[in-house]
């Protein structure tokens, strides 16, 4: 594996078969009265946040914590960067304490590769703008292997903002790679043009959905959008909201969060057994530290260490 996660793009299916792997063994550390293995004893991990972030800076934190590695949390509300400091001053400051990791989030697209070219810490990006967020997918992929052993030819649809999400794009790339038909659907203004090109299909209406084996509904980031993409919030729900009934029996709900109830949604349906929304935060911890595990203690390629050694207890 390489040095840094940046994108999806960095991992063939063989890494991610291998992340996914190791993630399992650390479920099982997970379902421990002591949930704590000792592989990153004396390392340090810095999760630097430039946006709000719930559930991937806890995720990073709890999965650091778990390998015993020393954590530092910094937001750039309340940083030096309140103060003018510039990313790449704020990165060479950081990095003056040796991490072996910088978890870095940011609303430009690109800046995680920028961050990886200013520290000798390898980077993992958690989210740059609509970019990509590699280990969203590698968790959204973990958790659907859970249900569906097996992902060659599964059909997954994913609805709503795919042009503001790099949740979208991440998990286009990492369904593929796993075998999936990915189709992407949502208002025409929403989807980005030649997003074909990332190997999915495109559908601008619901129509066909009752196919799918997998509905992966996205949020409307408003955070993102410059202009009117929709008329209105209703008029988008109307056309487009997965509800009890357009949620066919035997498919599964998965959705990143944070969830618009009532946009993206129905309350009934994030409420229903079909929803994988729950275990998709759950499966963040073992998949982030198999992330962490693969980039700071993993072997190279082609060393002799052996590729799934058990976690050992602290
Ligand atoms: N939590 C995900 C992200 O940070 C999805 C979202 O915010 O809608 O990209």
């Amino acid at each position: 594996m390489k040095k840094h996660l940046l994108s999806i793009d960095d991992l063939t299916r063989e890494d991610i078969e291998r992340i996914l792997h190791r993630a399992e063994s650390f479920a099982e550390v997970s379902g421990r009265e002591i949930k704590k293995v000792p592989t990153l004893r004396g390392r340090t991990v810095i999760n630097l946040f430039y946006e709000a972030s719930t559930r991937t800076s806890s995720s990073f934190e709890i999965a650091a914590k778990r390998l015993s590695a020393d954590l530092v949390n910094v937001k750039s509300a309340g940083s030096s960067v309140d103060k003018g400091e510039s990313l790449k001053d704020t990165v060479q400051t950081l990095s003056a304490y040796d991490p072996a990791a910088i978890v870095f989030r940011s609303p430009s697209a690109g800046a995680a590769g920028l961050v990886a070219r200013w520290t000798t810490a390898s980077v993992v990006n958690a989210g740059d703008g609509k970019r990509e967020h590699p280990t969203q997918a590698l968790l959204d992929v973990y958790t659907l292997r859970r249900h569906r052993r097996k992902l060659d030819g599964l059909n997954v649809w994913i609805v709503g903002d795919v042009l503001h999400s790099r949740v979208a794009r991440s998990n286009i790339l990492a369904f593929t790679r796993m075998g999936c038909r990915v189709t992407v659907c949502g208002p025409p203004t929403l989807i980005p043009r030649g997003v074909e090109a990332l190997g999915c299909d495109v559908s601008p209406t619901l129509e066909g959905v009752g196919e799918a084996d997998v509905i992966y509904a996205l949020r409307m980031q408003h955070e993102r959008m410059t202009g009117s993409f929709v008329p209105s919030l209703r008029e988008y729900a109307a056309q487009y909201q997965i509800n009890s009934r357009r949620l066919g029996a035997g498919q599964l709900l998965m959705h990143p969060g944070p969830v618009n109830r009532g946009v993206e949604l129905s309350a009934d349906v994030i409420d229903s057994p079909q929803a994988l929304i729950t275990e998709q935060v759950q499966s963040g911890v073992v998949v982030r530290m198999a992330v962490l595990y693969e980039l700071l203690a993993g072997a190279p390629t082609g060393a002799e260490a052996p590729i799934h050694p058990e976690p050992q207890p602290a």
